[in-house]
């Protein structure tokens, strides 16, 4: 069952119950269901806005847009900035691709050796 399936249930629920209405348990109850009826509207609603905007999305943009996303979050992890001295590719590495004491440049291929004491840390 939906929430929103959930929420309107409840509700037949309490109607059904017939409480008295000017109790005040009753009054808070029936706000807490006007809430909860509130919000699942509101879920649904923007549960749609996103499946649209998710939609849109994936048709207009090509895959090197998502590709360049991704390699900003391997980015948001790195501790080094290499400099490749060959082509001068820069790459953003972070300490357990360090410790592996080599890498291969991303733009020429050339093998890059790392000694930890040339390198700088960077606060990126
Ligand atoms: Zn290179």
């Amino acid at each position: 069952m939906t929430l929103a399936r959930r929420a309107a249930h409840l509700q037949g629920l309490f109607e059904g119950m017939q409480l008295d209405e000017t109790k005040k348990e009753t009054k808070i109850i029936s706000e807490i269901l006007d809430i909860l009826a509130e919000t699942t509207e509101e879920l649904q609603r923007l549960s749609n806005e996103n499946d649209t905007l998710k939609h849109i999305i994936h048709h207009n943009c090509d895959n090197n847009v998502f590709d360049e996303l991704e390699n900003v979050d391997i980015d948001d992890g790195a501790d080094y900035q290499v400099i490749c001295p060959t082509c001068g590719e820069i790459m953003y590495l972070d300490a357990a691709a360090i410790e592996l004491g080599s890498i291969d440049c991303g733009s020429c291929g050339e093998l890059l050796e790392f000694d930890l004491s040339d390198l700088e840390e960077e606060d990126i």
